[in-house]
């Protein structure tokens, strides 16, 4: 038996802004949900959504003996979350311009790994960021973090929804376990709705095909008009009431490593391939690449 305070105690010494633990459950209801968000052809072209189902809808197939979900959040708010001067055609999401948040969170699961089982020698489990088959946001509002926004991202009262979000996965109980919050939501909010430039924002559910965020990192981006947005895009988080009034993240391995208002659309495409490695290997424009980087700046050149 685990108690949830230790938990606590150990994610706000590794770093971690916020940590809730939920007990490890199947979610039926989220299942039937999600098979027909895919028959109605919202994954578009996002494949991997459609494997693994048993594993993302039963965490104890995905780590065998799972019983205790520990899910720890980690703000990023920086300066660039707030929105780009209108006539901006370079525009990258705020989590971007710092370092890859998998690496960030993945050493700080460890971390918090490494002191737990110091405790309780027999402990076992598994860290996961944002890599494999688990319903991170539903055992995110599970754990009282927050809730789902009608853009269908993960809302926290003090955070917002600018927040890095991974689980350590424990095959062990825990003395009790957190509730869902009960008294925040959206309300009649309906900001990142209007905001979002295609229509992309069905209620608390997003079709993928629409998405510039999926476009410019995922598909290449060759069928969706992207408004401006090279790598990802914040335009539905940028308006929400709870981040214009979050904390700014205080964690120095997710401080900016460039400003991306300092790089226009020629400076982008002239850039070489050996240029991007060493200025952009850290943060996640790697995952995409260069080619795609540019590609999504000719695109946005031509509207
Ligand atoms: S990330 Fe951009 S395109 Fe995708 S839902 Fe939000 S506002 Fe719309
Ligand atoms: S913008 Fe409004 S509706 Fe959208 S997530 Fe924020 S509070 Fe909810």
């Amino acid at each position: 038996m685990v108690e949830i305070e230790t938990i606590k105690r150990v994610a706000a010494d590794v770093g971690f802004d916020l940590c809730g633990v939920a007990e490890c459950r199947p979610f039926d209801a989220e299942r039937a949900f999600f098979g027909q968000w895919l028959a109605n052809g919202f994954g578009s072209s996002l494949d991997y959504l459609a494997r693994n189902t048993d594993k993302r809808f039963d965490t104890a197939r995905l780590v065998e003996g799972a019983k205790s979900v520990a899910v720890c959040a980690l703000s990023y708010k920086n300066d660039f979350g707030n929105g780009y001067p209108a006539e901006c055609r370079t525009k990258i999401a705020s989590y971007a311009c710092a370092k890859d948040y998998h690496d960030v969170i993945k050493a700080m699961l460890r971390q918090m790994a490494t002191a737990l089982k110091a405790i309780y020698p027999s402990l076992s489990g598994r860290a996961f960021t944002d890599s494999a088959p688990i319903l991170e946001k539903r055992y995110a509002v599970e754990a009282g973090l927050g809730w789902i926004g009608r853009q269908s991202l993960l809302v926290t009262p003090r955070f917002g929804t600018f927040v890095l979000i991974g689980e350590l996965v424990l095959c062990e109980e825990c003395d009790r376990y957190d509730e869902p919050l009960r008294t925040v939501g959206c309300g009649t909010c309906r900001r990142c709705v209007d905001a979002c430039p295609n229509g992309a924002i069905k209620e608390r559910h997003i079709d993928t095909s629409r998405c510039i965020s999926c476009a410019t990192i995922e598909r290449g981006g060759a069928d969706i008009p992207l408004h401006g947005w090279i790598f990802g895009c914040d335009e539905c988080q940028s308006v929400c009431p709870y981040n214009k009034h979050a904390e700014r993240s205080k964690s120095r391995a997710l401080e900016p490593l460039f400003n991306p208002l300092e790089r226009g659309a020629d400076e982008w495409l002239a850039m070489t391939a050996t240029e991007f490695a060493q200025k952009m290997s850290a943060t996640p424009l790697s995952r995409s690449g260069l080619e795609r980087i540019q590609a999504n700046v000719r695109r946005n050149k031509k509207l």
